[in-house]
């Protein structure tokens, strides 16, 4: 292992549908462990797999990973010396490793059809014995271990299937480290001979174009998700197969994202369930069926989004705040501190750290966010410093952009109903009377902002002695609909005077 080597990384989906953000959270640690020691961040599609491969899926994928500000330095869509970079577009590459293991003895054909190894298998399961296809078998069963040289060759030459299968040794020690999990070791017999490559598509699988295209692309840390560290004792014994020792990346093994609950991997299901996404982007199967949401849709910031995220097994420690820009989880990040156990994910926090960012956004970023939503309720023509105001307003409550029109709306347009809780509790009494008498003695302020209306009513309420709270919940009434909403002075200034007449008026007609 050469760790001097300039750090090169990669995240190698295959394109088997959207991408769970799981596999976001993979790429991300990717791209912060790349960023963070000046290295490369790869994007390779591993798409060997003719059967799994769904349209789309790898156009969904680089989306994904721009809208979360993941940049691609070489791979699909960008290029690089390592070029191509799906490996569909590589297949004539792997034969050649393939063969060469065979040659130096690390792997063998076997030409078992998938009929008769299902026939094996059928027959040890009525003795009550699983089958694996290993080093007590192979020399039994119709591989080149067996079969006489010649009868491989016109087998062979005869364009009967074959599979290159590895050939794992017999109760040995495979050692491992995993720069998450420490040391890991395990004994050779208790894996089987994986399939390397399949004649009947010319295509190798997934173990083998994986390490052969890491070693070539010079790949110096594997950082994937613990689903895939079964396969590590594999993969190791394939660099030494190979003789590739020397050149062996450095592996991490990420924990799972759990269910809210705790108990097993996050499921779309969950998602479903409680009504959060668990993919970046909405995705829509180009084949129909069902689609899925996402969080883009949603209306989750992207910041807010790859946060969330990178602390889903990653904790930078307690002096740091939770909230982190890409930089400075660039400058923090570290494998050491991701954790080995499952993150669980709580949907209730995610919405949190969305309202954090919406919050942290200035009036003026929010405003150009929401004169979109206001031109198609139909209120474009409204000045934007006006409109700026108003978000600084209403911005504490709001969790998604989504929410700034409920909660601005009565800035633009009257109220079109009154809530009867509130009216029930409020338009009473002698409240409704109070109002007319402060609606008269507001209506002549002169210069109608704020601070002027609200020494106003503060000095009327006073003289009157009438119940300050009851007589501005009325009037909260009138201009807002309900018991809610901004300050009340703000609102007034907003609206002007004249809408104020019109909505104090109004309120009476309909509720007096
Ligand atoms: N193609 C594998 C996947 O879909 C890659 C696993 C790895 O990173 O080695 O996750």
């Amino acid at each position: 292992m050469n760790d001097n080597r300039p750090v090169r990384v990669r995240f190698a989906p295959s394109p088997t549908g959207p991408l769970h953000m799981g596999g976001v959270r993979t790429a991300l640690y990717n791209y912060l462990f790349a960023r963070q020691h000046g290295g490369t961040f790869l994007l390779r599609i591993e798409d060997t797999d003719s059967h799994r491969f769904v349209p789309g899926a790898e156009a969904y994928i680089i989306e994904s990973l721009r809208w979360c500000g993941i940049e691609i330095d070489e791979g699909v869509d960008v290029g690089g010396p390592h070029a191509p970079y799906r490996q569909s577009e590589r297949r004539e590459i792997y034969l050649e490793y393939a063969e060469r293991l065979v040659e130096n003895g690390w792997a063998y054909y076997a030409f078992d059809t998938p009929e008769e190894l299902e026939a094996i298998r059928k027959s040890c399961e009525a003795r009550g014995e699983t089958f694996a296809y290993n080093y007590a078998v192979r020399t039994r069963l119709a591989t080149s271990l067996a079969l006489p040289a010649e009868e491989v060759k016109a087998r062979i030459a005869r364009g009967d299937q074959w599979t290159i299968r590895f050939r794992m040794p017999e109760d040995e020690r495979i050692e491992m480290d995993d720069m998450i999990r420490g040391h890991v070791s395990v004994n050779s017999s208790t894996l089987d001979d994986k399939v390397l490559y399949k004649s009947a598509d010319g295509l190798p699988t997934y173990h083998l174009a994986n390490i052969v295209d890491d070693s070539l692309m010079e790949i110096t840390h594997v950082i994937r998700g613990e689903e895939w560290l079964p396969s590590l004792p594999l993969h190791v014994m394939l660099y030494r197969a190979f003789g590739w020792e020397d050149r062996m990346p450095r592996f991490a093994h990420l924990p799972l994202l759990l269910k809210p609950t705790g108990g097993g991997k996050l499921s779309k299901r969950d998602g479903d369930k409680l009504g959060f996404p668990v993919f970046p982007l909405q995705w829509t199967p180009p084949e129909g069926g069902e689609g899925a949401r996402g969080y883009r849709e949603d209306g989750y910031f992207p910041e807010a989004f790859v946060n969330l995220l990178a602390l889903l097994g990653w904790n930078p420690g307690n002096d740091h705040s939770e909230l982190l820009s890409m930089q400075e989880m660039t400058e923090l990040f570290s494998l050491e501190k991701v954790s080995k156990s499952g993150a669980r994910f709580d949907p209730e926090k995610a919405r949190w750290f969305n309202a954090q960012y919406l919050h942290r956004k200035s009036d003026a970023e929010l405003a150009a966010l929401f004169l979109p939503v206001l031109a198609e309720k139909g209120f474009g023509e409204v000045p934007v410093a006006k409109v700026e105001r108003i978000m600084g307003l209403v911005k504490e409550r709001a969790t998604f952009i989504g929410d700034l029109w409920p909660l601005a709306a009565y800035f633009f347009e009257a109220p079109q109903t009154y809530d009867p809780k509130a009216v029930a509790k409020f338009w009473r009494d002698d409240n409704p009377e109070h109002l007319q008498n402060l609606r008269r003695q507001l209506e002549k302020v002169e210069d109608f902002t704020a601070r002027n209306i609200e020494a106003e009513a503060h000095a009327w309420i006073e003289a009157q002695g009438v119940p300050m709270g009851k007589v501005m919940n009325t009037l909260r009434i009138a201009l807002v609909g309900s018991s809610t909403g901004a300050n009340l002075f703000e609102i007034m200034e907003l609206i002007g005077r004249e809408e104020f007449l019109r909505r104090v008026e109004r309120a009476h007609e309909v509720l007096d």
